[in-house]
């Protein structure tokens, strides 16, 4: 996995990119929710449920299917969230799915069960650059840890910035 922390940074700038009156706050709380809740399965790690198996670690929370209903079901929070449901869709699917697609970009563990349930093969994406994160938290506070913590800097939170910056001026250019 990328560190939890990292997962934050998609939705982030989707958020700044897109504008308060497109992602609200409460969108916004949820989408920061969706992209860091594939990894509840690692909990699994500690209840016995081993690292392959569909329900495990990168397996069927880190689906694309898991992304779709996971965003679906958040439609029916539309109203509420003030935002229309296909926003509401968009914005969740984007911040689900990055977390699988960012984690197969990582150095290490398994690959992403992409389409759990549909089928079981893991697999990463071609380009493996970022460190991957220790499982325990406290081993990120090591010589290793800060590898990491430098790796998902340059490969997550920049990209992720540039966007953020280039949908903020874009935004600027329109007058929004
Ligand atoms: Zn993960």
């Amino acid at each position: 996995m990328a560190t939890p922390l990292s997962h934050l940074a998609v939705p982030l700038a989707l958020a700044l990119a897109l504008g308060g009156d497109i992602v609200p706050p409460g969108l916004m709380a949820l989408a920061l929710a969706c992209a860091v809740l594939p990894d509840l399965d690692a909990l699994g790690l500690w209840l016995g449920i081993p690292y392959a198996h569909p329900f495990g670690h990168r397996g069927f929370t880190h689906s694309l299917p898991f992304a779709v209903a996971l965003a679906g079901a958040g439609t029916v929070l539309a109203p509420a969230l003030g935002s229309d449901p296909l926003t509401v869709f968009g914005v969740l699917l984007v911040s689900a799915a990055s977390h699988g697609l960012i984690d197969a970009m990582t150095n290490g563990g398994l690959g992403i069960a992409f389409f759990s349930p549909f089928s079981q093969r893991r697999s990463f994406l071609p380009w493996r650059v970022i460190e991957v994160s220790p499982l325990r938290p406290s081993a990120l506070f090591s010589r290793h840890g800060f590898a990491v913590l430098r790796s998902e800097m340059r490969w997550v939170w920049l990209p992720c910035l540039v966007l953020a910056l280039l949908g903020i001026g874009l935004r600027g250019l329109a007058g929004r």
